[in-house]
């Protein structure tokens, strides 16, 4: 999924600031620094802090969000609301609900930003790249971690399982309820829809152009199918096209498709990974069985480019015994025990 030309990044917004809400914006603040400090979107990183504008889907949750930004929590830098007539000024087409706009938001390329990444860690980091399945097998204290064809290429400790969809395939988290959702961005050349210098989103979504390119998504499909369809083309044109106020068109079927790695709760999972296999009774996380040595960085659903750092510390941190990057509640909702708990208070 991450092989997708552009990603698009912004904070959410809900009435109670709820669990998801929170870690959205803790995982969103957090990325926004880190790659300011890899050198910054639009420098090192491909892409644009163009804002997000963010439009309402009706006059009731229009309400909603005028409620939330009469708490006058947020910084306008971080969230403002923007009533009907200055959001239509802004999109150039009618916002009769009005808009949240997100000046910190805009896109990145998901590529840019693992290579960008990748190259932070130096001679830290040995990189081995492989098109083949791996497997993972206990040895004596560590894990082994095999090609299809059996042939060992590292033997570790401690591994992490960062796989997206990929990772139910492996025996050790065959048991994770990850669900693999069908997505397709629709990729139009520059001039087929009004151009706009930000990022604008409802029920689809809208990139500035890029080297001629702008791109437009992204369905939610329910199939495995990974060609292209016109199907999905025609419903991402429809989406957009409502949005800007234009004539819905016909253009060649260019774009990606890729899976959404997601969970029940469309939560990631960063942690160690229970072993479903050794029975017990569990009242907290902590009881439940876990793998030894085995992590997981999953389920990154559609907000992959700024669930990967924030998961990816929390991780580290818990590997390394320093404090953590998020208050216990939060990181507990992400553990990937969460579900092997429940099942287990459940059968209780
Ligand atoms: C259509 C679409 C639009 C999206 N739009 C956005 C967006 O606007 N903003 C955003 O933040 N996110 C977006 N996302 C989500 C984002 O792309 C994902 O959350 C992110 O790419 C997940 O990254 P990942 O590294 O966990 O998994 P992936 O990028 O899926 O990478 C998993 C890797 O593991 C490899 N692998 C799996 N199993 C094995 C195995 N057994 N052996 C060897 N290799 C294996 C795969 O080949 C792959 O390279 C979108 C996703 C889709 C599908």
């Amino acid at each position: 999924a991450s092989g997708n030309l552009a990603g698009i990044f912004m904070p959410l917004m809900s009435k109670d600031d709820n669990i998801a809400t929170r870690l959205v914006r803790a995982a969103y603040l957090y990325s926004l620094n880190r790659w300011k400090d890899l050198g910054g979107i639009g420098a090192a990183i491909e892409g644009a802090q163009c804002g997000v504008l963010h439009l309402a889907r009706d006059g009731a949750h229009a309400q909603v969000q005028r409620q939330i930004a009469a708490s006058g929590l947020y910084p306008r830098a971080f969230a403002r609301w923007l009533e009907a007539p200055e959001a239509t000024a802004m999109l150039g087409a009618p916002a009769p609900d009005g808009a949240w706009w997100f000046e910190q938001g805009g896109w990145a390329r998901p590529a840019s930003v693992c290579a960008a990444m990748l190259d932070a860690c130096g001679a830290l980091l040995t990189r081995r790249f492989s098109s083949s399945a791996l497997r993972l097998e206990r040895g004596d204290g560590e894990w082994l971690v095999r090609e299809a064809d059996g042939a060992l290429i590292a033997a570790a400790p401690t591994v992490i399982l960062a796989a997206g969809t990929g990772a139910v395939d492996f025996e050790q988290a065959a048991g994770l309820p990850l669900d693999a959702v069908r997505g397709q961005v629709t990729h139009l050349a520059e001039g087929s829809l009004p151009s706009l210098p930000f990022v604008v989103c409802r029920e689809a979504y809208m990139t500035p152009a890029h080297q001629g390119v702008v791109c437009v998504g992204a369905s939610y499909d329910a199939d495995a199918d990974a060609k292209l369809r016109p199907s999905s083309q025609e419903e991402n044109i429809a989406k957009i096209a409502d949005i800007l106020d234009v004539a819905p068109f016909e253009a060649p079927l260019a774009g990606r498709t890729g899976f959404r790695c997601m969970a029940a709760d469309r939560l990631p999972l960063a942690g160690a990974l229970p072993d479903p296999g050794t029975p017990g009774r569990c009242e907290r996380l902590r009881d439940v069985p876990r793998w030894p040595g085995l992590f997981g960085l999953l389920g990154y659903a559609s907000r992959g480019l700024i669930w990967a750092p924030l998961a990816a510390e929390l991780l580290a941190c818990q590997l390394e015994g320093e404090p953590l990057p998020l208050e216990r509640q939060l990181a507990e909702a992400l553990d990937p025990a969460r579900f092997l708990l429940r099942e287990r208070r459940r059968a209780a």
